[in-house]
């Protein structure tokens, strides 16, 4: 990790203008720093906000709230109390900011579907793949060593073949045998590859969410990461990550998984709930029922069966069982670990979102054997840092 902060590097990073090396150093620190993350996430989604806001005028009453003020600023020049106007006018532009992040945000958040066309980036886009075993092909052709992956270009295996794909400067994805990977997208803020069936292992040393797969039944979003996903014929898959975490998301449903845990998918569902590998198997089975065949009374064989680090499965059922089932699995939770201040029985109970997190903040501790700490912030986390950042700006440009 460097020693120094990597926030000035943030926008040549994002315009891939660092060397590979560079890039590599750039997405080490950020993964291990919180402050440079946080900052990270803020320039991309102004980026994001760049690429996909539709061109709208601003709403007639913005103008009209503004231009009196621009009018007495330039009066105000004169009569000294400039600052104060100066505030106000910083004020209605940070209004005008706000506006904008929610809507990207808005935006950003409805582009999180499972699966969608290829983004065509300007400029050539591709990656590098290298055979392993066999012969794979990359639309119709074989490759004989190497081979070049473009985006909307499928990589397919056979049998008895065997391919690795470098991702840009961020890492390597081996693909198995029997699988069939699409190249979507490739851009220094987001790479993005589809997997329609089979299994392929990830080994990524990019900031959070910048990699990301899209399966039949989900979105596997990276967040700094090695992980192994596989896709069976029906579109579902099991997710098993070996270092970090990784989230899988479908619509607002979303399990986080931390490095020894697992998560199943299945279509029409979206993320089951993760567990941990070594957890019982009549915990793992009832976790199963629960999941995806909607059977509330496995509940009581999972609660006998949890163990103090099976909070990380607990704590993401609180929000999958209702009424009296959701209640069972607070006290269980509770008793392994206590809500820390300022979360309550009713506020958890009634999915208070602010609570859920500070308590799982508390958690993750427990989860994490690893050297990465903390989970990384996904991109609404960041919209709302982006909205605080603001609203305290506002305080500090206001006349004391
Ligand atoms: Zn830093």
């Amino acid at each position: 990790m460097l020693s120094r902060h990597v926030t000035n590097d943030i926008s040549a990073y994002c315009h891939g203008e660092l060397s590979s090396e560079e890039s590599k150093q750039f997405a080490e620190h950020l993964i291990s720093c919180v402050r440079c993350r946080t900052k990270f996430e803020e320039v991309k989604l102004g980026i994001k906000l760049a690429e996909q806001l539709p061109q709208l005028s601003a709403p007639d009453y913005l103008w009209r709230n503004l231009e009196p003020l621009l009018a007495k600023q330039t009066e105000a020049a004169s009569a000294s109390d400039s600052v104060s106007w100066s505030w106000q006018l910083k004020a209605a532009a940070a209004v005008v900011l706000l506006l904008l992040s929610g809507l990207a945000a808005f935006l950003v958040y409805n582009a999180r579907k499972p699966v969608r066309g290829p983004v065509i980036a300007s400029g050539a886009s591709f990656w590098r793949v290298t055979r392993l075993d066999g012969t794979p092909r990359i639309g119709s052709e074989q490759i004989a060593n190497n081979g070049q992956l473009g985006v909307g270009e499928w990589l397919e295996t056979d049998g008895s073949s065997r391919a690795q794909i470098a991702v840009g400067s961020i890492g390597n994805v081996d693909i198995d045998e029997n699988t069939r990977v699409r190249l979507l997208q490739t851009e220094p803020t987001e790479h993005r590859l589809e997997l329609a069936r089979g299994k392929m292992s990830a080994r990524i040393w990019a900031p959070p969410r910048l990699f990301f797969v899209d399966t039949p039944s989900a979105v596997a979003a990276d967040l700094g990461c090695a992980y192994t996903l596989e896709v069976d014929d029906h579109g579902g898959s099991l997710l098993r990550v070996t270092s970090g975490w990784v989230a899988l998301e479908l619509a607002d449903r979303e399990s986080i998984v931390p490095a020894g845990a697992a998560c199943e998918t299945q279509p029409g569902i979206g993320p089951g709930t993760p567990y941990y590998e070594d957890a019982p198997p009549v915990f793992r089975e009832a976790l199963r029922k629960i999941d995806f065949k909607h059977d509330a009374s496995a509940l009581t064989a999972l609660l006998d069966q949890a163990r103090p680090r099976d909070t990380l499965t607990l704590w993401h059922l609180l929000a999958r069982v209702n009424g009296e089932d959701r209640i069972r699995v607070y006290e269980k939770l509770a008793a392994f670990v206590p809500p820390p201040p300022g979360v309550t029985r009713e506020g958890v109970l009634q999915l208070d979102q602010q609570m859920l997190d500070t308590w799982k903040n508390q958690l993750e501790s427990s989860w994490t054997s690893g050297s990465v700490k903390g989970v990384p912030k996904p991109i609404k986390d960041a919209y709302w840092k982006v909205k605080s950042g603001l609203s305290r700006r506002l305080k500090e440009m206001a006349p004391k």
